[in-house]
């Protein structure tokens, strides 16, 4: 991150944040981008600022050094969720795609389209709620990366894939009904 432009000062003290720190690592950092992303996102609006949440899909290449299944899994089915603020897109678990990625790492929306098939809204400023279940929030088990990459090497990718989080709860699905896509 070159520069931090003034309206994203509050990453400095976001950092500092247990569930920040704890997914620093690309280990972490594995299936924590939605969790870590509304946490960071509650805690923005606590602070009085406005924010949202961005959702991608889709990447051409898998990610070889990635955390858990992400180098063995079908990368079109890889799915991404970071904090919108603005016009920006703050990612805190980009390092379990790529583990010398910036923490966080800090791109223009507009851009996030040139790796991802789909970015949409997911739930925008205006959305009072963040997530459908509050066990989404839940930072991932110790070890789920590790069993998710055995999984992928045994089945060539194909999973499935469990997470306690998510296997009995509401399925994911977007947020927001108040705005469309913002690329496609
Ligand atoms: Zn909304």
């Amino acid at each position: 991150m070159a520069t931090v432009p003034a309206e994203l000062g509050w990453i400095t003290e976001f950092r500092l944040t247990e569930p920040a720190r704890a997914c620093e690592r690309p280990a972490g950092a594995y299936a924590n981008c939605l969790a870590l992303s509304v946490r960071c996102a509650i805690w923005l609006r606590g602070h009085g600022i406005e924010c949202g949440l961005l959702h991608m899909a889709g990447r051409a290449e898998p990610f070889h050094g990635g955390s858990g299944r992400w180098p063995f899994s079908d990368p079109a089915e890889t799915h991404h969720w970071t904090v919108r603020v603005g016009d920006w897109s703050i990612d805190w678990t980009a390092r379990q795609f790529r583990p010398r990625a910036p923490w966080p790492q800090v791109d223009r929306v507009e851009r996030l389209g040139e790796g991802w098939r789909l970015v949409e809204d997911w739930a925008c400023p205006r959305c009072p709620v963040l997530v459908a279940d509050a066990r989404h929030m839940d930072l991932a088990p110790a070890g789920l990366g590790r069993r998710h990459r055995a999984i992928a090497r045994a089945t060539a990718g194909l999973g499935p894939y469990p997470d306690p989080r998510q296997d009995d709860s509401p399925a994911l699905a977007l947020i927001c009904a108040c705005t469309p896509a913002v690329a496609a």
